[in-house]
């Protein structure tokens, strides 16, 4: 009960700080983590210390290289993808869109590739990553849905289609059985490889992409990182760069991030809560 009490009063209290904190900086640069998508029923990959709770994900040399590594991959997508196609917005979402709506954010920019903060509303949203729900072309650029190239895998792999896993991150499936067999759908245009339009690991993010992330850094007065841990270089960079800026730098999580040495605000607290009673704060202001 104590407990109970305890977190409550923390929950109030990081919420209250972390509206004050939007209030004095009021263009925000936003980075967005799995964590934010993890109360919408989308495993995540690392646990609070930051490390792996599972094998690492797919790298991209690999699924470039490898016929068997795309037979697992897509043999585990079509089980897992179902967790992605229907994750619901959270409550964090939502308060993020409702943050933008207030005209707190200046950028919000997302690891995540489930397009959820979309779907809750937000509008200035780069996808840092990518979009895990549609599928190019590595040879022509050929461009399609990737519920339609699932449909096909479907019917080309009844014996799969049937299976059922655990689900695990990024549309992918804790299943483990001989993927030889496996019919993967290729470029209809060309044959090509057909690959999500997401950044693997060990991929980089466009420079287009990343261009326009740094631009909007440049024109923010704060970043508030919310549910990363910073692992991955590519988010962690803007906040050594904002920190280079002399930007001040807030992170809300239930974990460490790679950045601790360099916030300035830190709130080791459950997400959801927090931010709808940082919402709340601001709406009363
Ligand atoms: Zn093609």
């Amino acid at each position: 009960m104590t407990q109970a009490v305890d977190i409550s009063t923390h929950v109030a209290q990081a919420g209250e700080e972390l509206a004050a904190f939007i209030a004095r900086h009021p263009k925000l640069w936003i980075l967005t983590g799995a964590g934010v998508s993890t109360d919408s029923g989308i495993p995540d990959y690392r646990d609070a210390d930051g490390q792996w709770k599972r094998s690492p994900p797919v790298q991209h040399g690999d699924f470039m290289a490898s016929q068997a590594v795309r037979q697992r991959y897509w043999a585990r997508a079509l089980v897992g993808f179902k967790a992605l196609r229907e994750a619901q917005v959270s409550g964090a979402h939502r308060a993020l869109a409702a943050l933008e709506k207030m005209g707190y954010v200046e950028m919000l920019v997302t690891q995540n590739v489930d397009r959820l903060h979309q779907r809750a509303g937000s509008k200035k949203v780069i996808d840092l990553h990518g979009r895990a729900d549609t599928v190019s072309c590595m040879v022509c650029g050929y461009h399609m849905m990737r519920h339609a190239m699932h449909s096909e895998m479907a019917q080309l792999n009844p014996r799969f289609a049937a299976l059922d896993a655990g689900h695990a991150p990024d549309g992918d499936a804790d299943l483990e059985t001989d993927f030889s067999s496996f019919k993967v759908f290729d470029c209809p245009r060309c044959q090509g490889i057909l690959k999500p339009e997401v950044v693997y690991y060990g991929d980089v993010v466009p420079p287009a992409r990343r261009q326009a992330a740094q631009a909007g850094l440049e024109k923010s007065a704060a970043v508030l990182a919310v549910g990363t841990s910073l692992m991955v270089y590519s988010g962690y960079r803007f906040c050594r760069d904002a920190h280079a800026m002399g930007l001040p730098v807030a992170s809300l999580s239930l974990g460490v991030t790679r950045a601790d040495a360099l916030l300035t605000h830190q709130w080791r607290a459950p997400l959801t809560p927090v931010l709808e009673q940082a919402v709340r704060c601001l709406e009363v202001r």
